[in-house]
C-alpha cells in the first residue's frame, strides 16, 4: 500500500492509494554478463555456468559459447549450463541420487558426517538451480514482459 499526503488548507491528510502494479515487476533489472560486462536483456539470452560446480556465473549466449572454447573454462567449470536441459536434469536427479546413496552409506557404515556430506553435495545443484531462477531468471522474465 502506498500513502499519499494531501494538503487541504491547514489540514494534512494521509490517504492510502492502491498500488496499480506490482512494484518489483515494474523495476528494470540490470544483470551484467560476467564476461563482457554488458547487460543481459532477454531471458533467453541468459546462460549460467558454475565455477567448480559451486559458484554461478552468468553470461550472454554468445559469451557462453566463447567461454566454452577456453581451456580454463573446461578445467574449472562444469561443462553444461545450469539453466538448460542437462542442468535442470541434474538439479532434479542429484538430490534423489544423494538420498539413496546416503541411506545406503548409513546402513553400511553409520558414519553420520559422511551422510551429511553426501546430502550437501547432492542437494547443491538443486539449490543452485533455484538460486539462478529466483535471482536472475525471474526478474529478467518480469522485466522483459513489461517492455
Ligand atoms: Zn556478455
Amino acid at each position: 500500500m502506498i500513502y499519499v499526503r494531501v494538503r487541504l488548507g491547514s489540514i494534512n491528510l494521509t490517504l492510502p492509494v492502491k498500488e496499480r502494479y506490482n512494484s518489483t515487476a515494474m523495476e528494470r533489472v540490470y544483470i551484467p554478463c560476467d564476461r563482457c560486462g554488458n547487460d543481459i536483456e532477454y531471458p533467453d539470452d541468459l546462460m549460467v555456468s558454475a565455477l567448480w560446480g559451486l559458484i554461478p556465473k552468468k553470461y550472454h549466449r554468445v559469451c557462453y559459447a566463447e567461454r566454452e572454447k577456453e581451456v580454463v573454462y573446461q578445467i574449472f567449470y562444469q561443462t553444461y549450463p545450469v539453466n538448460f536441459g542437462m542442468g535442470n536434469l541434474v538439479a532434479v536427479l542429484s538430490p534423489l541420487l544423494a538420498i539413496g546413496l546416503a541411506w545406503w552409506v548409513w546402513q553400511e557404515t553409520h558414519l553420520f558426517a559422511l551422510v551429511v556430506l553426501l546430502g550437501l553435495v547432492g542437494i547443491w545443484p538443486l539449490v543452485l538451480r533455484l538460486f539462478v531462477y529466483w535471482r536472475w531468471e525471474r526478474p529478467l522474465i518480469s522485466s522483459f514482459s513489461i517492455r
